[in-house]
């Protein structure tokens, strides 16, 4: 009689390589929520390791085959895209994301829940005493301002995946089907009650981070784009500017042409003017592919991820 009995919270974690840290992960894990008394499933996704990460996760689901579901995708799709389809197959009525590099203490899971029970639909986090680098605090600073300034959503620290959201949320999520997207910020979209609380924040215990400085910015691009159109009407606003200034410039050259005669001094004043302005351009057709790219994505419609198998009893 196990049967779509709805558990009460469903834990969600991408695994991309992880095989040092997860049973680790597991133990603490199941310590932390078996001290919540509340019901729970677990949804690992593995996001097309090439470890032995899938055969810990195998093992996990046979010791504890209720409450523990795996998904196991056919390559790695990111780990936004893992925890979307784990997402789509929870069940409970609070969702909680978490990594599997227990950066992420599964301890302070209540913090979330405590949170909930007071009326929040949503639950962000920041860490509290941050073990990052001081090159990617101080660039992830400089970021978040800037995310404020152009899209309306406020998040103290993207960075930190410990995150609680509503089953209403969950739902808007998945219905989104964009192809690439951050989730929290797209959660704070649908979130009509939002709150942050602070957790404790570890160094990773195992292996590495597998975001490169690259992908950060990947990220980052797509965040802004993905809620707002304010870059794309700066540009417009910018030519608007510059169309005005120049069509006065040609107006004087003419002028001047007249009364002085025709002129060659300042060529390379003019082409310093003619560089800036190329620049500017190239700038602004990539501006306008980032946003083709978004919309070429959405209307190819493909599958975002082809899952293998699924380990699930009920
Ligand atoms: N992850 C994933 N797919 C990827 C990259 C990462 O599922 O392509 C998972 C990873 O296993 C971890 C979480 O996403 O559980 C966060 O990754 P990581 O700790 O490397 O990121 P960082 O903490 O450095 O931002
Ligand atoms: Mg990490």
């Amino acid at each position: 009689m196990t049967k779509n009995i709805k558990p009460e919270i469903s834990i969600v974690i991408p695994v991309y390589n992880e095989e040092a840290g997860l049973q680790d992960l597991f133990t603490r894990l199941m310590d932390a929520l078996q001290k919540l008394n509340r019901s729970f499933e677990i949804i690992l996704t593995n996001d097309g390791s090439v470890d032995k990460s899938y055969s810990i996760l195998k093992n996990f689901h046979a010791r504890y085959p209720m409450n523990v579901r795996i998904i196991d995708f056919l390559g790695n799709y990111g780990q936004h895209m893992a925890i979307i389809a784990a997402f789509e197959r929870s069940k409970g009525d609070i969702i909680i994301t978490l990594d599997a590099d227990l950066q992420n203490p599964p301890e302070e899971i209540y913090k979330l829940l405590q949170k909930f029970d007071a009326g929040y639909d949503y639950v962000g986090s920041y860490r509290a005493n941050r073990q990052d680098t001081f090159f990617r605090k101080y660039v992830s600073r400089l970021i978040n301002w800037g995310r404020e300034k152009i899209t309306h959503i406020k998040m103290k620290d993207q960075g930190c995946m410990l995150r609680a959201y509503s089953r209403n949320i969950i739902e808007k999520i998945v219905e989104s089907k964009e192809a690439s997207t951050f989730i929290p910020a797209l959660a704070f979209h649908f979130s009509q009650n939002p709150t942050e609380v602070e957790v404790r924040h570890d160094e990773r215990a195992y292996g590495e981070s597998k975001y490169s400085l690259y992908m950060l910015t990947r990220l980052n691009f797509d965040l802004i784009t993905g809620f707002s159109l304010v870059p794309l009407q700066l540009f417009t606003l910018f030519g608007i500017v510059i169309s005005g200034i120049s069509g006065l410039f040609s107006l004087y050259m003419i002028g001047r042409r007249f009364y002085c005669g025709p002129e060659l001094e300042g060529g390379f004043t003019l082409l310093t003017i003619v560089f800036f302005l190329l620049s500017v351009l190239i700038l602004g057709v990539g501006l306008i592919g980032e946003y083709v790219g978004r919309i070429f994505q959405s209307v190819s419609n493909r599958p975002r991820y082809v899952i293998r198998s699924i380990l699930e009893k009920n």
